[in-house]
């Protein structure tokens, strides 16, 4: 095995070290955004669906516990969550989800909200998150509301990739993960640009 294909092989790390990072200190999960420009620039600039077939840590991690170590009860994904409206209908929410939270930083950037030392689980169930908040006066306000909003969306995904891999089979997620449908947009205007 190539050292190339060997460090590929280890983005799971990542992954559960992003994660083990926003139990210390919140301020980590501006990392997380690397996971959202990374996909995009490659699906833009590289080869296609290269991050989803090489470089996703999640992907990996699905696959390393769904497989691997046989977490997975290996059932087919229900049709609906495979359908095109389902896989687009989650991406616009998804969004909508995140524009909501860069209101929740510009509130906090312009004077007229309050920290929300927070994660909120599936949009919906605040989860006091504290001790997180180690930062002291060093960092902008509006920039640890950030982090807690962004990791709030990260966490949530991952509950859900993890839900979906032990329901269905390891890499389910994948079939409805905003970031994959994306990439895949992009590539289609990609491809169809070519024709
Ligand atoms: S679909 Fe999402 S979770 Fe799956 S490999 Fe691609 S970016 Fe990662």
């Amino acid at each position: 095995m190539s050292m190339n294909k060997s460090w590929k092989d280890k983005m799971w790390i990542f992954s559960v070290i992003y994660f083990s990072l926003g139990f210390f200190n919140i301020i980590f999960a501006w990392l997380g955004m690397l996971c959202f420009i990374t996909p995009i620039l490659m699906s833009i600039f590289g080869k296609e669906k290269a991050f989803c077939n090489s470089y996703c840590g999640r992907g990996q991690l699905f696959t390393l516990l769904g497989s691997g170590k046989k977490m997975s009860l290996n059932r087919n994904l229900p049709a609906f969550l495979k359908s095109r409206w389902f896989r687009y209908g989650f991406f616009i929410f998804f969004m909508i989800m995140f524009v909501n939270m860069l209101f929740a930083t510009w509130a906090i950037f312009s004077g007229s909200g309050s920290l929300n030392a927070s994660v909120r689980l599936f949009w919906t169930f605040d989860v006091p998150w504290e001790w997180a908040n180690r930062t002291g006066e060093s960092v902008p306000l509006w920039a640890i509301q950030f982090a807690y909003g962004f990791y709030s969306l990260m966490l949530t995904s991952l509950i859900l990739g993890l839900l979906s891999m032990i329901i269905y089979k390891p890499r389910s997620w994948c079939v409805y993960c905003p970031m994959g449908t994306a990439t895949q947009m992009i590539c289609k205007i990609r491809e169809e640009e070519r024709l």
